[in-house]
């Protein structure tokens, strides 16, 4: 199945194009970037809208991704806003230092924390189909790590080797992260259909 992928962030497709095998479903990227107004009220809404305005434009499957950090200790700050954290012209690494800082003060429940991605198939206007995956975690006490993107620096996953921070373990992001396992519900869905 050909795709499209609705999105200019590049971290986010050189993620794709690592966990989708060509041979079931084979990403290319837009070839124009579409302005979309995140304004949706939830990451499904959001990555809703991103599709259809790339389905809209391109009239071929699309897909979009829709996601973010979700903090307790700050529910109101992150979530479906992560993107716009702390306010415009930020860096992505002034964002996740200022969520240290943000987070110095929290106590134990406060720091933990979890990524989630939804994906929207837009294969129609009759057939557009939705994938959730979580990594849950804490935000770490220092910015640590060189591979990755976005929180990655700042995020401590469960399960991961302590205290280190998803930009230090890309093997496990691979594996384990939000994306992948959306991903990973998208390949097992498509594998289904395709075998009907
Ligand atoms: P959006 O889905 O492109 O709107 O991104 C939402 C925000 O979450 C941006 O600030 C991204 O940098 C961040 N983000 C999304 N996915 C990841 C990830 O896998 N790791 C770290 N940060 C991410």
């Amino acid at each position: 199945m050909d795709i499209i992928l609705a999105t200019s962030n590049t971290h986010k497709a050189e993620e794709f194009a690592k966990l989708c095998p060509v041979k079931l479903i084979n990403i290319c990227a837009a070839s124009e970037k579409l302005e979309v107004v995140e304004d949706g009220a939830s990451f499904l809404e959001n990555s809703f809208k991103k599709a259809k305005a790339y389905f809209d434009r391109y009239q071929k499957p699309i897909l979009s991704d829709d996601s973010g950090l979700c903090v307790a200790g700050l529910p109101d700050q992150l979530g479906i806003e992560s993107a716009r954290f702390g306010g415009v012209g930020l860096s992505d690494e002034n964002r996740a230092r200022l969520l240290i800082t943000k987070s110095l003060e929290f106590s134990g429940e406060q720091r933990s924390a979890y990524f989630i991605c939804v994906l929207c198939l837009y294969l129609s206007e009759d057939e557009i189909f939705f994938f959730e995956g979580r990594l849950e975690g804490a935000i770490a006490t220092e910015y640590k790590g060189e591979q990755g993107f976005g929180y990655d620096p700042v995020f401590i996953p469960t399960n991961g080797e302590q205290q280190d921070t998803l930009a230090m373990l890309p093997e496990f992001k691979q594996e384990h992260s939000h994306r992948s396992k959306a991903v990973k519900a998208l390949l097992s869905f498509v594998g289904e259909r395709d075998c009907q």
